[in-house]
């Protein structure tokens, strides 16, 4: 049986993971409970969009006893924003397409609670919903990611007298580890910032999480990293962290708000810096156009995509808001070079020539000799990005972003 939660906490305190421990310190749980992070963009999330997916053999009365027990004692239900899902779904190859399928449209797009019902229908869930049931989509979803891309993440718990206070680690300890496991581990801290990352800033009950490509390497980095307070507990999860799996390849013409999309275009205009330090430019397909935004926490990745020029072929890849405007860059592919050209001003008396008027060429201030049009100079313009990849760094990174280092 496959057991579905979401949309059990606030920014007030608590983690649907840390609903999934209780859960799994009282259930026999097949694998390992698996973190599902959903769409990105949706206005709903309190964080990182994160459901849960657990897989049982024991017997549903018992189960239903225990997680209902365990949502109910440690939801912010009194939060406006906090709308609770559970879900009880029986395995069967139909259900496992229905909601694969259900997944990959939760986890790019935005889905309305109706649909998931239908779904829910679909599969025969038994479902449990508080308030507006909001929670259902995440529950449903969470349990049709099923793929072979998957890593994990080790999240340790505090004890509750230090929810809410400044959590102590050595950072040192951190920053150590990632130099032996990383890439194997990941996303443990940001070096050009030099800012830990595994150490999240809320209320909740989260002291750290390890990401990595196994559950015997996220295990290794916590034996390497000092805590500097007491911990609980801590529990692997199993993840669609780092996939790339909410990212859809569209054509600009039918993106819709709030998608994650790989749009395969033609570098229109020329990037330029607007106010707040973000780069922004025009990518077109033939079927429309929408603006490319890198912003400034993006830091090195800002100037890789200022020194686009129009013509160039791109892959952008990110996540759209509420109005179908620009895409929040996650990743940019450099497909083709435009090989333009400049214009080389010829100099005359040691200084450079001035321009003649328009199509006029140009004439030198001192000695008056002109240069037609006709006989001036293009070379190309060298080009200080190449073809390739290039991404944000890992402190603006999206948690269903795939590092580029992992392929
Ligand atoms: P945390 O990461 O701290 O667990 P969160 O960011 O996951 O919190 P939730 O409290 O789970 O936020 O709220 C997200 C809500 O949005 C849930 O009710 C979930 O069902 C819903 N949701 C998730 N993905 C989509 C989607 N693609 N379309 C519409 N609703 C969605």
């Amino acid at each position: 049986m496959l057991i579905g939660i979401d949309d059990t906490d606030s920014l007030k305190g608590m983690c649907t993971t840390y609903i999934a421990k209780r859960i799994c310190d009282e259930i026999k749980v097949i694998g390992y409970p698996k973190l599902v992070r959903l769409n990105p963009n949706i206005p709903y999330k309190t964080r990182g969009n994160g459901a849960i997916a657990i897989r049982t053999r024991e017997n549903l009365e018992k189960v239903r006893e225990v997680v209902l027990g365990v949502v109910k004692k440690y939801s912010m239900i009194d939060d406006d924003r906090t709308n609770p899902g559970v879900v009880f779904v029986e395995e069967s190859e139909s259900n496992k397409k229905l909601l694969t399928a259900f997944y990959r449209r939760v986890v790019s797009e935005l889905v309305s609670i109706k649909e998931a019902e239908d779904v829910a229908r679909m599969v025969g869930a038994e479902v449990f919903r508080l308030k507006n049931g909001r929670g259902v989509i995440g529950a449903l979803a969470a349990l049709g990611f099923n793929s072979n891309r998957k890593s994990y993440e080790l999240i340790s718990y505090r004890v509750p007298g230090n929810y809410g206070k400044k959590r102590m680690i050595d950072a040192s300890s951190v920053f150590e580890m990632n130099a032996r496991l990383y890439p194997n581990v990941f996303d443990s801290v940001d070096l050009e910032s030099k800012k830990v990352l595994i150490t999240p800033r809320g209320r909740d009950p989260v002291f750290c999480g390890l990401r990595g490509k196994s559950p015997e390497y996220v295990r290794e980095a916590w034996g390497l990293v000092r805590p500097l307070e007491e911990i609980e507990s801590a529990v692997v999860f199993e993840t669609n962290q780092a996939t790339d799996d909410h990212l859809v390849s569209k054509r600009i013409s039918q993106v819709r708000p709030y998608d994650c999309v790989k749009l395969d275009g033609l570098v229109e205009s020329k990037p330029k810096s607007v106010e707040g330090g973000h780069v922004v430019f025009t990518l077109s397909d033939g079927t429309g156009s929408i603006d490319c935004a890198a912003y400034w926490q993006t830091g090195r990745f800002r100037k890789e995509v200022m020194s686009l020029v129009p013509g160039d072929l791109v892959v952008a890849c990110g996540g759209i808001g509420k109005y179908v405007k620009t895409v929040n860059l996650e990743k940019l592919c450099v497909t083709g070079l435009s090989s333009c050209l400049e214009l080389v001003v010829p100099v005359c008396c040691g200084r450079k020539m001035t321009s003649a008027g328009r199509n006029k060429g140009f004439k030198c201030r001192k000695c008056s000799k002109k240069v037609s049009h006709g006989g001036i100079m293009s070379r190309k313009v060298s080009r200080t990005i190449g073809v390739g990849w290039f991404e944000v760094p890992p402190r603006a990174r999206r948690h269903l972003s795939r590092l580029l280092i992992l392929d």
